[in-house]
C-alpha cells in the first residue's frame, strides 16, 4: 500500500517543488497556534506539487521534536489515498530554532524519495525550507509557493 501512495517529487533532479500558498498559510497558522511546541503534517499532492496537508490528531510533539506511531501514520496515509493524492513529504515547525535539520530530524526521517520541510518560527519572519535526504545528508531543495 505504501508503494502505491508514495509520490516521487524528485524524479527529475532539476524539478522545483511547488506548494499551494493556501496550504502554506494553513500550516503557518497551525504552527503559530502550536507554539512553543512543534507542529507537523503530512503533505499530499501530485508530481512535485503539494496541494494538501494532513495532520494526524494523535501527533505527539514537544519543543524540539515530533512523533507519530505506525497506526497514526497509516491512517493519515489512507486519508491521502482517499483524496486521490500521493504522499509527497512531511512538514514540521521549529518554534525556537533555525530551519536546519536537528538531530531528531536525522534520527526520525527515512524517506529519501520524499520532501522534508522545516518552518522556523524563531525569527522575526517565518522561514520555510525544503530538504531531500540524500545519502544520509539533508540537501536543501528549491521550491515555489503558488497561488
Ligand atoms: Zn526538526
Amino acid at each position: 500500500m505504501l508503494s502505491s501512495i508514495m509520490g516521487e517529487p524528485f524524479t527529475n533532479k532539476h524539478t522545483r517543488l511547488w506548494m499551494d500558498r493556501k496550504v502554506y498559510e494553513r500550516l503557518l497558522d497551525a504552527g503559530q497556534t502550536a507554539r512553543p511546541k512543534e507542529f507537523a503534517a503530512l503533505l499530499g499532492g501530485t508530481g512535485a506539487h503539494i496541494t494538501a496537508s494532513f495532520s494526524p490528531s494523535q501527533l505527539a510533539t514537544d519543543r524540539t521534536s515530533f512523533h507519530w506511531d505506525g497506526p497514526t501514520l497509516l491512517s493519515a496515509l489512507r486519508e491521502i489515498g482517499q483524496s486521490q493524492l500521493q504522499w509527497l513529504g512531511v512538514f514540521h515547525t521549529h518554534p525556537l530554532t533555525a530551519p536546519l535539520p536537528s538531530s531528531a530530524d536525522h534520527a526520525g526521517w527515512h524517506y529519501p524519495a520524499l520532501s522534508y520541510w522545516i518552518l522556523s518560527l524563531a525569527g522575526r519572519e517565518p522561514e520555510l525550507r525544503a530538504y531531500q535526504l540524500t545519502e544520509g545528508v539533508f540537501q536543501p531543495r528549491s521550491f515555489m509557493l503558488v497561488d
